[in-house]
């Protein structure tokens, strides 16, 4: 795995938050995207070579509004960069970590997601996630 790509945090609403982390990071927001696979509306805000991705459900079934409902607002899951999602899935799952979804989804910001299942990872939710490149 390469670096950290994202943390993803979980917000209750994303105008709300897209105010505060602007003040917090001290640069606004670069991107909003829907996700509507997924019930989730992101925004994505750079810091240094990493970024914070903030997500909001757009329904009652979105894993974000489960998640709100049992947590609260806050860090939902760390992504990590890979080359090769494909061959990462395999080796993790050999490692006998939980991949939540074998066969890679895209996720927001242009990517190839796949996330392993927090039970395996010490309570936390890790996405992988692969930059698609135009062929
Ligand atoms: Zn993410």
């Amino acid at each position: 795995m390469d670096k950290i790509e994202h943390i993803g945090i979980a917000v209750k609403n994303l105008e709300d938050s897209n105010a505060l982390f602007a003040q917090l990071l001290g640069t606004s927001h670069y991107k909003t995207e829907e996700v509507a696979s997924e019930g989730v509306r992101t925004s994505f805000f750079k810091s240094g070579p990493n970024k914070v991705e903030l997500l909001e459900a757009t329904n009652e079934e979105s894993p974000i509004a489960k998640f709100l409902e049992k947590k609260g607002e806050g860090i939902h899951h760390i992504a990590f960069a890979v080359d090769d999602i494909k061959a990462e899935i395999l080796r993790l799952r050999e490692e006998g970590f939980i991949v939540l979804n074998e066969t890679p989804k895209k996720g927001a910001d242009n990517k190839l997601v796949a996330f392993l299942h927090p039970k395996g990872t010490n309570g936390v939710l890790v996405e992988l996630c692969q930059e698609i490149k135009v062929e």
